[in-house]
């Protein structure tokens, strides 16, 4: 199933409902970072709101940087979200596998810690960038986003957020679902959508049983208008010209020249996509020449 992002109003359209698979994108980034289990999930459901988050961006030039640091051992989770609901991210460590022992599910709450905060970035293109943070309330990453939703933005705001890994570690089923409150929103459409939520099955189960999108939403909610679609997917824009320019920049002269003599040649990896690079022995030869 293709990964998609479904945009729709509901109650007649005083509630906003963005529900996405992502079940793609987040075995992209388990692939490229080989990542284990509870890391997939953890990095997957920041990626699943991510997505619903740089898709809800005004222009093209608007970029939503998701920063999370809960003083676990997956340590920090950072992630790029594009207008266009495309998405880039990496963790720390992405070596981590930890279930709970009563329930058997991953443990993204232990992975990610509770003791730190969520900040968003917003890079409206603009002197001033927006920034809001708030404290982790559980580190399960869908509890948290509600809460930044509801206490820095605002908008009274519930979200759902799932992935499911095989016993092989690859991701098999992920998406993300966000509700949000509009300023016409009545006390009779919050007690809708609190039933709604109490009896929803997660995310995860239901992109597994081959639901889409706009299928969960119809199913879900009965007066729901559906506004847009669209595909998304794990994008990085990184090139050798822009890292040669960023990595290079912070060695000294000495340092590339012990690696033109000693190495004859150097690899610069993209933090975002883990993507290698080569530079060869005449092209930082090259650099070394150039003005400095
Ligand atoms: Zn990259």
């Amino acid at each position: 199933m293709r990964d998609e992002l479904v945009k729709a109003l509901v109650c007649e359209e005083r509630v906003r409902v963005i529900v996405n698979s992502t079940t793609n994108l987040c075995e992209e980034a388990r692939r490229r970072h080989g990542m284990w289990p509870t890391a997939s999930a953890a990095l997957g459901r920041v990626l699943s709101i991510g997505s619903i988050m740089g898709s809800m961006q005004k222009s093209e030039n608007e970029k939503v940087t998701i920063q999370i640091n809960g003083g676990g051992p997956i340590g920090t989770i950072m992630v790029d979200c594009f207008p266009n609901g495309d998405v880039r991210g990496f963790v720390s460590d992405p070596e981590q596998f930890y279930t709970y022992n009563d329930t058997g599910k991953l443990a993204v709450g232990y992975a990610v810690g509770r003791e730190g905060t969520l900040k968003v970035i917003k890079d409206l293109g603009l002197k001033d960038d927006f920034a809001g943070t708030v404290r982790l309330q559980t580190g399960e990453i869908g509890d948290d986003f509600a809460y930044y939703f509801t206490v820095s933005e605002q908008v009274p705001s519930a979200v759902s957020l799932g992935v499911l890994v095989d016993t092989d570690n690859s991701v098999i089923a992920a998406g993300g679902m966000l509700i949000q409150m509009l300023p016409n929103a009545t006390e009779e459409d919050i007690v809708k959508m609190e039933a709604v939520l109490a009896n929803i099955k997660p995310m995860s189960e239901l992109i597994h049983e081959g639901k889409t999108p706009e299928q969960i939403i119809l199913e879900t909610f009965d007066d729901a208008k559906i506004l847009s679609t669209q595909d998304i997917k794990f994008r990085c824009h990184c090139s050798k010209e822009g890292l040669k320019g960023a990595v290079l920049a912070t060695l000294s002269k000495d340092e590339i020249k012990e690696m033109i003599e000693e190495d004859h040649g150097c690899e610069i990896t993209c933090d975002w996509c883990n993507t290698h690079y080569e530079f060869s022995e005449d092209e930082l030869k090259e650099l070394y020449n150039e003005n400095r």
